[in-house]
């Protein structure tokens, strides 16, 4: 069996978690079900990053040890993933054992070829960053990120030289279109190593200014610095270097959001060629939600909350919506009256109007049981076709995370099927008694809405398998409806004769908006 292997990002839990952690986990969910659906053995990886001083200052808020606090935090994010039904396998904190011994491994691995060097430094550090700045970088003076004035830190530490890889690095991105992608994000990693601005990581903090880290395995007057170890994280969850799981998974792909592109793009692939590693297969980039076409935060009071969504409109229809209305890679607005607007449109007029109309066609003509068929016409033929290509598309857009192109060609198959209905007029032949042609109608309407239900399943789980058993196939929670995905595009077989159905459906009540 073929594997998979999909990570989000482990997320800083300084941060409450919001409409883009949630967006980051639905889009890492549907991938991980869509290679399931395509009878793959997929992993899902998630977690929480917890080392740093910013850890270490909103623990001292909060007046607890830095240890409480991430317990507290982490939780609060692992809680989250239950909520929007996400199906992952493993849940990384940076601060469990196994990571710290891997951190410290891929140190010392790295520090034997050379590649770790100490010197005397002098830079512009923004605790708010966490990180250096060169003179270039500031804006002004301050930091461009904050706004305030850095302080000027001079002290010896650690560094990796990641210069020596930059020039590799530059030809692999050139020479591998889709390591990057969407590909507005592989142009910017390529302009910012052909920049020259690019140079050595500083990789420790003195014990003296932070502990609240990894210890270097050769020094122990100085921690990690938390970008060196988080990346980590995607190979010691899956225990690297000896474990099976790291030999089954690695390498995977990487989903994260477009902040987080250069120690994705840059630093991490470096480091992987530094230690001897291979490379992960893809960076999949996203971009941000805005409300309002501005970035949502706590000043501007327009933070969309995940969880309210979910209770007002239904987890399924809120993934729908997240995956239909972003462009993969673009930024996206997020409102409410777009939200509504598809769920009346796409999902009540066009999908549940198709099921609802058909099934209680079948049981008002058949007595909701599915008919004995032979007679197809031309008519039959170009839906059969029509619906090959249809999800031909769909499992290559998906394939490629265009998840809103996908979805699009998904239902121009829908719309198709209405269209078909209404041309076909099932009610006028029940009237003239023509039951050989009213019969394969009804079968060419409910194999296909098989293939759509079963489609669907990556984006709205629950929905989908609601959809099948509606159709009278037997599921299971949380288990791919079919075998092969794929083995639904060559074959065009029908629902078998007899199988009852469910006598009517109403899958997307419309939401009325009061003016
Ligand atoms: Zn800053």
């Amino acid at each position: 069996m073929k594997s998979f292997f999909l990570t989000t990002p482990i997320y800083y839990v300084n941060a409450k978690p919001h409409l883009g952690h949630a967006y980051t986990n639905i889009v890492a969910d549907a991938i991980i079900r869509f290679h399931k659906l395509l009878g793959e053995d997929a992993f899902l990886l998630t977690g929480t990053d917890e080392h740093g001083d910013k850890i270490v200052q909103a623990a001292e808020k909060e007046g607890v040890s830095p240890k409480e606090f991430v317990d507290l935090v982490s939780a609060r994010f692992q809680e989250l993933l239950p909520q929007l039904n996400i199906d992952y396998d493993y849940f990384v904190r940076t601060t469990d054992e196994a990571h710290k011994n891997a951190v410290q491994d891929f140190l010392q691995k790295v520090h034997d070829t050379g590649d770790i060097y100490f010197a005397d430094f002098g830079g512009h550090y923004c605790y708010g960053c966490e990180r250096f700045y060169t003179e270039k970088e500031l804006e002004n003076g301050l930091c461009p990120q904050h706004r305030t004035k850095p302080d000027f830190i001079h002290e010896k530490n650690y560094f990796f030289r990641m210069s020596r890889y930059l020039p590799w690095l530059r030809e692999y991105v050139a020479a591998h279109p889709d390591f990057i992608r969407p590909e507005r994000y592989r142009k910017e990693v390529l302009a910012m190593l052909e920049s020259g601005d690019l140079e050595d990581l500083c990789i420790s903090r003195p014990k003296s200014r932070l502990t609240w880290g990894i210890e270097l395995p050769f020094d122990k007057d100085y921690v990690c610095y938390v970008w060196f170890d988080a990346l980590i994280n995607y190979i010691s969850a899956i225990s690297w270097p000896d474990g099976a799981q790291y030999a089954r998974y690695w390498p995977g792909e990487h989903l994260v959001a477009k902040d987080i592109l250069k120690p994705h793009a840059v630093f991490w692939p470096t480091m992987l060629k530094a230690a001897g590693l291979p490379l992960y297969q893809h960076l999949n980039v996203h971009g941000y939600w805005l409300s309002s076409a501005a970035k949502m935060s706590k000043s501007l009071g327009n933070i969309v909350e995940p969880g309210k969504m979910r209770e007002r409109f239904g987890l399924d229809a809120f993934r729908y919506f997240l995956l239909r209305e972003m462009h993969f890679g673009a930024d996206a607005n997020f409102s409410e009256d777009a939200l509504i607007g598809r769920i009346n449109a796409d999902l009540s007029n066009d999908l549940g109007n198709l099921f609802s109309r058909v099934l209680s066609m079948l049981a008002k003509y058949f007595g909701s049981r599915v008919p004995q068929s032979e007679q197809r016409e031309t008519d039959d033929d170009a839906i059969a076709e029509l619906c090959a290509s249809a999800l031909q598309n769909y499992v290559q857009l998906f394939g490629r995370v265009q998840f809103a192109q996908a979805l699009e060609s998904l239902w121009e198959l829908v719309r198709a099927l209405n269209k078909y209905v209404d041309s076909q007029a099932p009610w006028t032949l029940f009237k003239q008694g023509d039951t050989p042609r009213l019969a394969a109608v009804m079968h060419t309407l409910l194999a296909t809405m098989r293939k759509i239900a079963v489609c669907l399943w990556p984006v709205m789980p629950d929905t989908s398998l609601r959809m099948l058993e509606q159709l009278g196939q037997r599921t299971e929670k949380n288990e791919p409806p079919v075998a092969s995905l794929e083995m639904e595009i060559t074959s065009f077989e029908g629902l078998a004769a007899d199988t009852e159905l469910a006598p009517s459906s109403n899958l997307f009540p419309r939401i009325d908006v009061k003016k």
